[in-house]
């Protein structure tokens, strides 16, 4: 059964890839072998990804994903982490040889009675092979983090991604889109950031604080004693005041930024309402403050940097004034070496670097730990339609849907759907009519299982679709939403989508029936024209017959269609129906009509009103009934009379 006849459309030329693109110029000779040497070279060289190794059993999933925390993701590389722990701590302590090896050639090369200038050369050689050391870990600590950034970063976006292709559709309302965006880009981001440098850089600060503190002790206990307490607690004073001050601060850049943005993006956006109702003053002087605020958060924060930067740096230069004075004192009464005070100097320049860096690397550090939380509980998050354990593989179906006394509400305190009870026989043509918000769409989507019902079940060819497997019940459904996504690639691909391994024969087949070879035909390139991002630059009504070749494509035993609302023009119409007609041919079809003239040529016309199935049957039979249909029906054709055709809903 269907609409009534096939849909002749213009044969469509054979088979072979049609179209394919005919290169302008001299034929394709080869790559000339000097270069393909080069090709193998880079082929050798090349990573290889392997397989993808994604598990889409929920429960190891989930056991998988408790997991993540900073720890977990690092120790997925364990050689990698043992192998950057010693060049950090390799590094920090060589990087601290320069003071002690100053301090030695001054005692014993440069002082009187000890003046050598060998032992100065040596020292100085000495110092220049740690100098060359020091660069060789340091460019191999690089190297060797962002090669662990990198993996993990690889590891976390496809453990992301691969979780959310599994969570369900309420999931991904229009608020959480814009919230996994976040998650996808800067969160990674900060962790990214934390991974590469942060991690490294905060180890061998902290590292290098503990050896120059040893080293100081060990070279003098009183200087040190008076170094750490004179200079340690107005440090740690400063850092600690610093530390909230900033984090303020930078909350109050981040929020002012990203509502600049937010009013440019909306501004942008609407610029034409924003035109036609003359708010452009308006809107100068709204972005005059919200941009102002951000001004502000930037000076507080340059306020706080000019205080502690100085700051720190006037603590350490009266440091080395107590130091000069109470050391210079030692060295006089020799009880210090000049070598000794002049390392102390050094040492106690170095002592600040780490503080400094340490302090500004816990920003970094503590957003990179936010951002693991929110990406766990964003991983936590589990998916509301889950496959049984012991679900088992829908066998080919007739087609039969039974809707058994199904109750439903996206909230479960709200129901959507109460008590519906439907049976739709193997091939028919059914149309959902009723006005917006009624519940047609959900009764959809419940067929397809996008969601689950709060009480009763759904059922195909008698099988409780909560017991079958996903694959294969969505394998015998084709869904041709109302607004049909196109997604980047050629008009083949997005036709093959269901079924990729489809055969040039049966894309043909699929182009010619519903009507597309015009468009086809048209295109530079065939069925291998590359449709622009989401179809931008093909028409609403080309996008829908793609789409229904999509679904033509993909055999389904059910299909569940959405009827698009735009406003097409009658030739556009015309096609659609033509093609409908081709795609309902002999399979159960389930039509989301938002136009009567679309609803009145199905089998059987169900009426759904405030969640409820308020009359079925045949369009004659509803009309003769003189009940909600024949009032719509009567309304429809009263107003056709005046004005072109109305929507249903
Ligand atoms: P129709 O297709 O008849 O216009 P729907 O089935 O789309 O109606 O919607 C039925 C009701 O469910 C409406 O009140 C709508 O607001 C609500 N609804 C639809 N989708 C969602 C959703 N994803 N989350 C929460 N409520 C929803």
């Amino acid at each position: 059964m269907g609409f009534g006849g096939w849909g002749g459309g213009p044969m469509f030329g054979g088979g072979g890839r049609p179209g394919a693109p005919a290169a302008p110029g001299l034929p394709f000779g080869g790559i000339p072998s000097e270069l393909q040497d080069g090709v193998d070279a880079l082929l050798a060289e090349e990573p290889d990804h392997g397989e993808p190794d994604l598990d889409f059993s929920q429960h190891q999933s989930a056991k998988e994903r408790r997991r993540l925390s900073l720890r977990g993701l690092l120790l997925e590389y364990p050689r990698m982490l043992v192998i950057s722990t010693i060049l950090v701590i390799v590094t920090s302590v060589a990087l601290q040889a320069g003071p002690k090896l100053t301090q030695l050639a001054v005692d014993k090369g440069m002082t009187t009675g000890h003046r050598h200038l060998s032992v100065v050369l040596v020292i100085a050689a000495i110092y220049l092979a740690f100098v060359g050391f020091t660069s060789i870990t340091q460019r191999a600590l690089v190297k060797v983090t962002g090669r662990l950034a990198a993996g993990v970063m690889n590891d976390l976006r496809v453990k992301v991604f691969s979780h959310l292709q599994r969570l369900s559709l309420d999931f991904f309302t229009a608020e959480k889109a814009g919230v996994v965006m976040t998650r996808m880009t800067s969160d990674i981001e900060n962790l990214q950031q934390l991974l590469q440098d942060g991690l490294a850089q905060f180890a061998i600060q902290g590292l290098t604080m503990i050896v120059i503190t040893v080293i100081l002790f060990t070279t003098n206990v009183s200087l040190a004693l008076i170094t750490v307490l004179l200079v340690v607690p107005a440090l740690v004073v400063m850092s600690l005041w610093f530390r909230v001050a900033s984090e303020r601060g930078y909350d109050r850049v981040r929020d002012g930024i990203a509502n600049v943005m937010a009013d440019l993006s909306e501004s942008l956006h609407g610029v034409r309402v924003v035109t036609a109702h003359n708010r452009q003053r308006f809107n100068i002087f709204h972005h005059r403050n919200v941009v102002g605020e951000y001004r502000d958060a930037n000076i507080y924060t340059a306020q706080i940097n000019a205080v502690y930067g100085p700051g720190t740096q006037l603590v350490g230069w009266l440091g080395q004034a107590a130091l000069l004075g109470i050391g210079g004192e030692m060295v006089v009464h020799h009880s210090l070496s000049p070598g000794a005070l002049i390392a102390f100097f050094l040492y106690l320049n170095r002592f600040f670097a780490p503080i400094q860096l340490l302090v500004q690397q816990y920003n970094g550090f503590q957003q990179g730990q936010a951002s693991v939380l929110k990406l766990r509980t964003l991983l936590s998050s589990e998916p509301t339609v889950t496959q049984a354990p012991d679900a088992v593989e829908l066998p080919l179906i007739e087609g039969e849907i039974v809707f058994d006394n199904v109750t439903f509400g996206y909230d479960p305190d709200v129901p959507v759907l109460r008590d519906v009870n439907l049976r739709i026989a193997p091939g028919e043509t059914v149309a959902f009519v009723g006005p917006t918000g009624a519940g047609k769409s959900t009764l959809a989507k419940l067929i397809t299982r996008f969601y689950d019902p709060t009480v009763g079940h759904v059922r195909i060819d008698g099988h409780d679709i909560e017991g079958v497997t996903l694959d294969s019940l969505r394998r015998q459904l084709g869904v041709v939403p109302q607004e049909p996504f196109l997604f980047a690639g050629t008009i083949r691909d997005n036709l093959a989508f269901a079924r990729p391994s489809a055969s040039d024969a049966e894309v043909a087949e699929a182009v010619r029936a519903v009507g597309l070879t015009e468009l086809v035909e048209r295109m530079p390139e065939g069925v291998d024209t590359v449709v622009h991002e989401r179809g931008q630059s093909l028409s609403s009504g080309e996008r829908q017959l793609i789409a229904l070749g999509r679904a033509f494509l993909a055999h389904p035993r059910v299909l569940v269609l959405d009827e698009a609302t735009s406003n097409l023009d009658l030739q556009s119409e015309t096609r659609i129906e033509a093609a409908l007609d081709v795609l309902l041919e002999a399979r159960t079809a389930v039509l989301i009509a938002h136009r009567l003239s679309t609803a009145m040529k199905a089998d059987r016309i169900v009426v759904v009103d405030n969640g409820r199935i308020v009359e079925a049957g045949p369009h004659a039979e509803l009309v003769a009934r003189q009940g909600r249909y024949a009032e719509m029906y009567a309304a429809w054709v009263n107003h056709s009379e005046h004005s072109a055709e109305p929507a249903a809903s």
